[in-house]
């Protein structure tokens, strides 16, 4: 059996689909794995859940952003492949992501893949 157990709270009933980094912030993210929270319905539209509480959106950003940072801590630049294996996604989500990306002779630069992921910022503390 696979059932979907709220991350918050730990209810097993109707859990929806939360995107860390919202798909207005970043539509390349919409169907990447790692930017993906369930959560019950309260948790995901209550006041203390990441839409109408701002402190509890950004402490999930913030910790995606750490997640990112060390996947990708190894160096400063990767390749297309190197990405689609840290990240577990197809070349077509690869495309999406990387399309936007400048390719250096290294490969992408780790900063900009991070800030493209997180919508086009990097979250400072
Ligand atoms: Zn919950
Ligand atoms: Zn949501």
């Amino acid at each position: 059996m696979n059932y979907l157990v709220c991350e918050e709270c730990g209810r097993n009933e109707g859990i929806e689909l939360h995107h860390i980094i919202f798909k207005s912030q970043s539509p390349c993210m919409a169907n990447i794995e790692i930017n993906f929270k369930y959560l019950c319905y309260k948790c995901h539209r209550g006041n203390d859940g990441p839409h109408l509480n701002r402190v509890k959106d950004l402490e999930y950003k913030y910790r995606l952003q750490n997640k990112l940072f060390e996947k990708f801590s190894s160096k400063a630049y990767y390749t297309e492949e190197e990405i689609r294996k840290l990240l577990k996604i197809s070349k077509g989500e690869a495309s999406k992501i990387l399309k936007k990306l400048k390719v250096y002779k290294e490969g992408y630069c780790k900063i900009e893949l991070i800030q493209r992921l997180m919508g086009g910022r990097i979250y400072a503390k």
